[in-house]
């Protein structure tokens, strides 16, 4: 017997996305980011079924040292870097990269003193704002990263992109141009493409592409779909059907009794709620896929269930799947009725969700 719900992550649509991506970045060597425990799909699931990536990213030391202890020897890089100098230590014992995009990482490398040096990623701010070292400054910290006997040689270089997900906003192409004048003429690396600079800026590629979204098959671009570019969904969120209802007209259901029905009809209630992670302001009118029929939720969404209308000649039975996104039901169109990114929607299931890998 299956749990329910259950997260099926299938190994081959990873394995197929990672192979698409080299083929839209041929000359580029992949960092498949599995921060956020893999978007939600388990990080030492998609570490293991993308073997052959060339490195994988990650926000915190934690995850990387979980991809360790699961037996993953790849290169790791922590896309935000240390926050401590304690974690010095344990970069270096455990062969992790790190981004530097502050004067505080700076002053602790120059201050430590490790056994081997570690490999640094300097981030450059060109336009996203969030992180990374500004034009006027650049210079400086490249020079102290150079003077500095706990930082490899040579450095490595990136940049993140604030607006590649929009195929015509210019931003992308002035955020490339700064990246590539401020950095002209240096040794190492460089890598600026998360899945929507992959797909939309192919000038963007150069050393490494670092892809998170598109290798869980979604698109980065709101209104688009992973399917448009070829990629496969590698998560199918499954719960099922635990109740069918005669429901008659007038009568509401659930919390705050707010949606009435119109008709007489079938109600069916799904085992899945917010407790799982599927959003509490899902609106009437989100679709789940039961016995191949987009059926409503209708009603709140609460803790552990959600209520669909099946309609009137409904035949479905208590036990049936019921598919809250996955290749049928793409999590782009879902994300669409709630208002959200499909970013939002993998990453936020809870424990309570059985991940599973075929
Ligand atoms: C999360 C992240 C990525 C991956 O972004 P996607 O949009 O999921 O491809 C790439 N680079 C950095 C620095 C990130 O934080």
């Amino acid at each position: 017997m299956k749990p329910f719900p259950r997260a099926e992550i299938s190994s081959r649509a990873l394995q197929h996305n990672l192979a698409r991506l080299r083929e839209i970045a041929p000359a580029s060597k992949v960092i498949a980011v599995v921060k956020a425990n893999g978007y939600g799909h388990g990080s030492l699931n998609v570490a293991k079924s993308l073997s052959s990536a060339d490195g994988f990213g990650l926000a915190r030391l934690e995850e990387a040292l979980e991809l360790r202890a699961g037996g993953v020897t790849a290169k790791l890089l922590l896309l935000e870097g240390f926050f401590r100098s304690t974690e010095l230590p344990l970069l270096v014992e455990h062969d992790i990269d790190t981004v530097v995009h502050h004067k505080s990482q700076l002053q602790m490398l120059e201050q430590a003193k490790l056994d081997k040096p570690v490999t640094v990623w300097l981030k450059v701010d060109s336009g996203m704002h969030r992180l990374g070292f500004r034009s006027d400054e650049f210079a400086e910290v490249y020079q102290r990263l150079l003077d500095c006997p706990q930082v490899a040689k040579p450095i490595n270089l990136m940049t993140h992109f604030a607006c590649a997900d929009e195929p015509d906003n210019d931003y992308t192409r002035k955020q490339l141009e700064h990246f590539n004048q401020l950095t002209a003429g240096l040794d190492g690396d460089r890598s600026l493409a998360n899945s929507a600079g992959a797909l939309y800026w192919p000038s963007s590629q150069q050393n490494w592409i670092r892809p998170g979204i598109a290798l869980y098959g979604v698109s980065p671009v709101v209104g688009d779909r992973g399917a448009n570019h070829d990629l496969q969904p590698a998560m199918s969120l499954v719960s099922q059907l635990i109740a069918v209802r005669e429901h008659k007209a007038g009568e509401s259901v659930g919390y705050g009794s707010f949606w009435r029905s119109s008709r007489d009809t079938r109600l069916g209630v799904v085992a899945i709620g917010y407790g799982d992670g599927y959003p509490r302001n899902a609106p009437e009118g989100t679709p789940v896929l039961i016995n191949g029929r987009r059926v409503p939720v209708v009603g709140r969404v609460s803790m552990d269930m959600l209520t669909v209308d099946l309609g009137p000649d409904a035949r479905d039975a208590v036990g049936d799947d019921a598919l809250l996104w996955g290749p049928a039901l793409p999590v782009e169109e879902v994300a669409a009725h709630i208002e959200t990114v499909a970013y939002e929607l993998v990453t936020k299931l809870t424990p309570r969700v059985a991940v599973c890998l075929d």
